[in-house]
C-alpha cells in the first residue's frame, strides 16, 4: 500500500512525480499508462522525498520556453496577449521569467487571482497543460523549501498564499493530457507525416 501523504513536501512531491510520469506518457503519445510509467513515478517520488531528486534538475523549462510560439498557453489565442503570472503574485509567487507564460485578456481576467487548478476547475474540462502545471508546482516547492515548511502537515498550511487541497492527487489518463497546445499540434502533425505519405 501506498503511503499517505500527510506533509507539504509529501503532497507536492507525488504531483511533481505524477507530471514527471504524465509528460513521458504524452510525449510518447501513449493513451494510458504502464508498469513502467507507474515505476517511473515511484522513483521520482522517492527521490524527491529523500532530496536525491530537484524539481530544477529534473525537468528544464529554457528549452521549451524558446519553442514555445507567441500564443495564450491556455487557449492557444494569438491576439491581446499579456505576461500572466502562473501562481500569481499573491499567492506566492515569483516575479520572474519562470512564473511567467503568454494568455490572452479573456483567460488572463477570468483567471485573475485565483489559484490556477481552482480557475481551471470552474472554466474547463480536463486539466491544465502539463507545462503550466510544471511551472506552479516548481512556484509551489519553491515557496514552501524556501519557508522551511515542507515538513509540516499540508492541511494546516493554511496560512500560506498556497491552498494546496486544489492540487490533485491524480492526473488524467495521457490521453486525456497536453504538454502545451503548440506540442500537441505539432505532434498530430508528425503523426500524420508518419502515417500518410507513400501514395
Ligand atoms: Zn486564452
Amino acid at each position: 500500500m501506498e503511503k499517505k501523504r500527510s506533509t507539504v513536501g509529501e503532497r507536492l512531491h507525488w504531483a511533481y512525480a505524477n507530471l514527471g510520469m504524465a509528460e513521458m506518457a504524452v510525449h510518447k503519445s501513449s493513451s494510458k499508462y504502464s508498469t513502467l510509467h507507474f515505476m517511473v513515478r515511484a522513483k521520482f517520488n522517492k527521490g524527491l522525498n529523500d532530496g536525491t531528486m530537484s524539481p530544477r534538475t529534473m525537468m528544464k523549462d529554457q528549452k521549451v520556453r524558446m519553442k514555445l510560439p507567441m500564443e495564450c498557453i491556455y487557449c492557444g489565442a494569438s491576439e491581446n496577449l499579456a505576461i500572466d503570472h502562473v501562481v500569481p503574485r499573491n499567492r506566492g509567487g515569483t516575479d520572474g521569467g519562470d512564473n511567467a507564460v503568454w494568455a490572452c485578456r479573456s483567460c488572463n481576467s477570468s483567471k485573475s487571482d485565483q489559484d490556477l487548478f481552482e480557475w481551471w476547475s470552474k472554466k474547463r474540462i480536463g486539466m491544465p497543460p502539463l507545462f503550466v502545471i510544471r511551472v506552479y508546482l516548481k512556484q509551489a516547492i519553491e515557496y514552501f523549501t524556501s519557508a522551511a515548511r515542507l515538513e509540516e502537515p499540508w492541511t494546516e498550511a493554511t496560512d500560506t498564499p498556497y491552498d494546496l487541497k486544489w492540487i490533485p492527487e491524480e492526473f488524467l489518463a495521457p490521453s486525456e493530457l497536453h504538454f502545451t497546445l503548440y506540442h500537441s499540434r505539432r505532434q498530430k502533425e508528425a503523426e500524420q507525416d508518419g502515417g500518410g505519405n507513400g501514395g
